[in-house]
């Protein structure tokens, strides 16, 4: 199987290409037919890192966003840490590096300015910052049509972070279409999945 059995845009595959990626790995292949879906499914996959999960979402991500509004905050894509969030968003960068006009924004504690508030396409971010965001107006969710959640077990098992994701998941459009990926899948992880991505297919990737 190949990257351009999937329908991406050529600037995709430029990107795609620019980082030697030639073939979509074993998950990549399994689950982008079904993240890519027109309409858009829910997804809850159970995963590890190192298998090209990032690339999967990243991928899904870029070809949801609508870049003729690059301002317009389209993809939200949630991790446990700074560092994750940080290296979530070069990923996207450099998958995105040729589609034009892309911003990505980390919503991470102090990297989105007061006065301009979030103005990207695609933000990557820890739970606490983006419900906070949200709450001052400074990030309009109103135009969301993906939502990732990365490592939810790692990240409903932190202290309060739990709590986040579901206020923030409150804040989103009621058809968001939600990719959630977790190592394991303790009840919490069940319980939020069960309850905020209702009719997901769920796949062992
Ligand atoms: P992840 O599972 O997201 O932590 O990714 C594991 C590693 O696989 C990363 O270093 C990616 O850059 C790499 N990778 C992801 N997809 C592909 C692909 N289709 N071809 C080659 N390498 C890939």
């Amino acid at each position: 199987s190949s990257f351009e059995e999937l329908g991406l845009s050529k600037a995709i595959n430029d990107g795609l290409l620019a980082m030697n990626f030639k073939k979509p790995s074993k998950i990549q292949e399994r689950a982008l037919p079904l993240m890519l879906s027109d309409p858009p499914r829910n997804m809850i996959a159970q995963s590890q890192s190192g298998t090209g999960k990032t690339a999967a979402f990243v991928l899904t991500v870029l070809s949801r966003v609508d870049l003729t509004k690059p301002t317009q905050p389209q993809a939200l894509i949630l991790a446990p840490s700074r560092e994750l969030a940080r290296q979530i968003q070069m990923v996207v960068q450099t998958v995105g590096q040729f589609c034009e006009n892309l911003i990505v924004e980390a919503a991470i504690p102090g990297s989105i300015s007061r006065e301009t508030g979030v103005k990207s396409s695609v933000v990557v971010g820890t739970p606490g910052t983006v419900m906070d965001l949200v709450r001052r107006r400074q990030f309009d969710v109103s135009h969301l049509k993906v939502l990732v959640i990365d490592e939810a077990d790692n990240m409903l098992d932190q202290q309060g972070m739990g709590e986040q994701c579901v206020r923030v998941k409150n804040m989103l459009p009621k058809t968001i279409q939600i990719l959630l990926f977790s190592a394991t899948f303790p009840d919490k992880v069940l319980q939020y999945a069960e309850k905020y991505a209702p009719n997901a297919n769920q796949m062992k990737l």
